[in-house]
């Protein structure tokens, strides 16, 4: 079947329908059984592309490649200049072809071609980031007291590692990885999601297409359960960034530790956004809403759950609701819409159990719930933004991360009640806190434990600050200093004179 709306297989770095899609080698090449993916447009059910499905034997290979080129390089030890301007072209070549990659990332996904554009200019900046990095890196000299002895800390290379990725963000998460696995002069092989593919089947070409030599990228696609065991149950493996599900870490983490593999898991959120008496009204609106709803809620440090002062929470969830209904759903590809369809029927499925089982907990249902009436939007996965109020901590749809857009309101009268609450969950990604008193937002941010807290704002990163959770949100950090450090091990030279 050849790609729909919008084309993603036009040209330049395209999912070229008909092409094999697996990069194993240096080589383009089909699945080792014939198998292929359809891949679905999930603003209406259309065949987007079909690409090959990987089998274990597939990914076997592609270890093996990537330790190959590692063992016997040059990549691991090319020199720093070279490696930092083939960083820079990949930049380069990623802004040349960027809105060929919104377009496919929009179709693969259904996010608005507005949110692709920017996860997109997020990708060339965590190039130019690490690029930038690279070159003022140096080996730390240690005074050993002995003038006779020069003791050297350097970083080098961790070796092979296997970098696998969620749908929700495809080719941002996997640049994430690849960026610093560059870097650092490791070898690697990239598995996406299967439900989302496309844009980094583009990358892989990008990448190619810059110059990076045979067998220090590549591809495998398929289904986790599938291609699992050959990625990570082998000593071939120096290191696995997997970027997921908390059961899915869980099982790789388990499987890793047999091989004593290193492994940094970034996992799921069920995010607080706290919300004084004091803050600023508009802004916090705003930013309560684009914090759930955005990309439809399936974001890991969504705001899923609101954490009001009791003296304003009636009219707060009022002025929620009111806007919560004009939010305009629709397709990714039109430019009034401002959320697209949830990923897949399977999700759609997901976020409707966990409507049901808000309102058997008795959570007070007051907009949302329902698939939208429009007609014109029924064969795509689309669910309306839903607010639950008067919501309890002892409510699964409380504790559990929905994945969708489902906002759950509960109330506070202190502080220490808030950073309570924010704190009474099992993750520990990412919360919000919104006050005009900053001495009050300070001391909240302090106490609360996640690995993002943001004053008076929501949602933002950069590409030099550290990225990652605490607690069942995972033990990794992606981007900033420690992002490259995860793909570097660390060497001692002493040397007598
Ligand atoms: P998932 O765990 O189902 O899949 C993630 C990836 O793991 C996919 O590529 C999948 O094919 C692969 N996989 C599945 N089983 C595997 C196995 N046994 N061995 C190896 N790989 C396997 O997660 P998802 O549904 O794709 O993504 C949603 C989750 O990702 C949410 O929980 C979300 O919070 C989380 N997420 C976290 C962050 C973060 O920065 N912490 C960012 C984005 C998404």
């Amino acid at each position: 079947a050849g790609p729909s709306v919008p084309d993603p297989a036009a040209a330049g770095p395209g999912v070229r329908s008909g092409e094999p899609s697996l990069l194993i080698d240096g080589r383009w090449v089909r699945s080792g059984d014939g198998g292929v993916r359809q891949c679905l447009n999930p603003a209406d059910g259309t065949v987007v592309a079909t690409v090959d499905e990987a089998t274990p034997g597939d990914a076997t290979l592609a270890v093996a490649a990537a330790r190959r080129a590692f063992d016997t390089g040059p990549w691991p030890t090319t020199p720093v200049a070279e490696r930092t301007a083939l960083l820079h072209r990949i930049a380069d070549l990623l802004a040349r072809d960027s809105e060929q990659l919104a377009a496919i990332e929009t179709a693969d996904t259904g996010k608005t071609l507005g949110e692709s554009r920017i996860d997109i200019d997020d990708v060339i900046a965590v190039f130019r980031y690490y690029a930038g990095l690279l070159a003022s890196a140096a080996d730390r000299l240690v005074d050993v007291g002995d003038p006779q002895v020069i003791s050297r800390v350097r970083r080098e290379p961790i070796g092979v590692c296997v970098l696998i990725a969620p749908w929700n963000y495809p080719l941002l998460q996997m640049s994430w990885k690849v960026a610093p696995a560059l870097a650092a002069g490791c070898t690697m092989i990239m598995k996406p999601s299967e439900v989302t593919p496309l844009s980094t089947i583009a990358f892989a070409r990008l990448i190619t297409e810059a110059g990076v030599p045979a067998g220090v990228v590549n591809l495998v696609q398929g289904s986790g359960a599938t291609l699992g065991g050959a990625l990570t149950d082998t000593d071939e493996v120096d290191f696995i960034s997997f970027t997921g599900g908390l059961a899915t870490g869980k099982t790789i983490s388990r499987v890793a530790a047999e091989h004593v593999t290193k492994v940094a898991v970034e996992l799921g959120g069920k995010n607080p956004h706290i919300v004084f008496a004091d803050a600023d009204w508009e802004s916090s609106v705003d930013q309560v809403l684009t914090g759930v709803f955005l990309h439809s809620g399936q974001v890991c440090s969504a705001g899923t759950r609101l954490i009001v002062h009791d003296s304003i929470a009636d009219d707060f969830v009022a002025a929620l609701v009111e806007r919560a209904r004009r939010i305009r759903i629709g397709p990714g590809t039109d430019p009034s819409s401002e959320t697209g369809p949830l990923v897949s029927a399977a999700q759609r499925d997901k976020i409707e159990t966990f409507v049901a089982l808000g309102v058997s907990e008795g959570a007070e249902l007051v907009t949302g719930g329902t698939r939208p009436a429009d007609p014109a939007l029924a064969d795509g996965c689309f669910f309306l933004p839903t607010v639950f109020d008067h919501c309890d901590r002892s409510m699964q749809i409380v504790q559990e991360e929905t994945f969708g857009p489902i906002l759950t309101v509960e109330r506070f009268e202190t502080a220490e009640e808030a950073i309570a609450l924010g704190n009474d969950t099992a993750y520990g990604l990412a919360a919000g806190v919104r006050t005009a008193d900053l001495d009050l937002a300070e001391r909240v941010a302090r106490a609360l434990r996640h690995g993002t807290v943001w004053i008076n704002d929501f949602g933002y990163y950069t590409a030099a600050a550290e990225w990652g959770g605490f607690k069942k949100s995972g033990n990794g950090r992606e981007l900033g200093p420690t992002g490259l450090a995860e793909y570097q091990e660390t060497k001692h030279i002493w040397l007598h004179t």
